[in-house]
C-alpha cells in the first residue's frame, strides 16, 4: 500500500559534515515524538553521509535517499557512483534529473530517463525531476516543458510504487519565490494527466507528485492544500530539523 501521508523530501544538495548527524538525531527524535507522525520524510544527504545516515536511520520511519547516480552497475567510471552501491548503502530512493543536474552536468531527459531505469533495477524509488525556467514561464511555455520532460525523463515502465515526480519550477529553486496555490494545483494537474499520456490512465493512477521550490515552514501548509500535490521536495529549510519537523507537520 502506497501511504495517503504526504511525503517530505529533504534534499541537502552540497551540504553537510559528519558533525550534522546532530540533526538527524534531532529529526529521528521529533518524528518519535509526534507518534504517528502526519507525514512520511526522507533526507537525502550527500553521498558522503548515506551510509552513517542510513544505518542511524534504520530503526526508525526515516528513509534515507540519495541525489544521483550512474546507469551502469559497475566499471571504469571515475567518481561516479552506481544504483546498486546506493542500495548497498542503505538509500532506497534516489533523485533524479534535479535542475541542478541538468543545467551544471548537462543531464538529459534521456540519461535520466537511463538513470531511473537503473534506480528500479537496483530496487531503489526514483524521484525525477522536472520544471521549468522563468523564461519559459513568462513565454507561456510552462506546459510545453513539462510534456516534453515527462516523455523524455519517465520510463515506460515507471509505476507508482517505484517513481515519485518532482515538480521544481526553476525560478522557485533558492530564490525564496513560489508560485501560487493556483499555479501549483495547475501544474501538478497537468503532470497528473500528463503522466496518463506517458504511461497510460490505469499505470498512472496514484502517482505522487511532490512540489518543490522554496518550501519553508510558513509556506507548507499552502504547497500542501494544493491541488495534486502530495507531498514537498526542500533543500535549503531541509538542513535544520526543526524546519523540517514545522513543514512535515503542516497541513
Ligand atoms: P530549495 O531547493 O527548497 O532550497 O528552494 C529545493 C530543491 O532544489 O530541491
Amino acid at each position: 500500500m502506497i501511504s495517503t501521508k504526504p511525503l517530505i523530501v529533504g534534499n541537502w544538495k552540497m551540504n553537510g559534515l559528519r558533525s550534522a548527524t546532530g540533526e538527524l538525531h534531532k529529526l529521528i527524535n521529533g518524528l518519535g515524538e509526534q507518534g504517528s507522525p502526519s507525514a512520511e520524510v526522507m533526507i537525502c544527504p550527500p553521498l558522503t553521509l548515506v551510509m552513517a545516515f542510513s544505518h542511524i536511520a534504520s530503526e526508525s520511519e526515516l528513509q534515507i535517499g540519495a541525489q544521483d547516480c550512474h546507469t551502469e552497475i559497475s566499471g571504469a567510471y571515475t567518481g561516479d557512483v552506481s544504483a546498486e552501491m546506493l542500495a548497498d548503502a542503505g538509500a532506497s530512493a534516489v533523485i533524479l534529473g534535479h535542475s541542478e543536474r541538468r543545467s551544471y552536468h548537462g543531464e538529459r531527459d534521456r540519461d535520466v530517463r537511463d538513470k531511473a531505469r537503473a534506480a528500479y533495477r537496483a530496487g531503489l524509488q526514483a524521484i525525477i525531476c522536472v520544471g521549468e525556467t522563468e523564461g519559459q514561464r513568462r513565454l507561456g511555455l510552462t506546459f510545453d516543458v513539462l510534456r516534453r520532460q515527462l516523455h523524455g525523463s519517465v520510463p515506460a515502465s515507471a509505476t507508482r510504487r517505484n517513481t515519485i515526480v518532482a515538480y521544481e519550477p526553476v525560478w522557485a529553486i533558492g530564490t525564496g519565490k513560489t508560485p501560487t496555490r493556483e499555479e501549483i494545483g495547475e501544474a501538478h494537474n497537468f503532470i497528473a494527466q500528463e503522466l496518463g499520456s506517458v504511461l497510460g490512465g490505469e499505470a498512472s493512477a496514484g502517482f505522487r507528485i511532490l512540489y518543490g521550490g522554496s518550501v519553508t515552514p510558513d509556506n507548507a501548509a499552502m504547497v500542501l492544500s494544493a491541488m495534486d500535490v502530495h507531498g514537498a521536495l526542500v533543500g535549503g529549510a531541509s538542513l535544520k530539523a526543526d524546519s523540517l519537523l514545522a513543514i512535515a507537520s503542516a497541513q
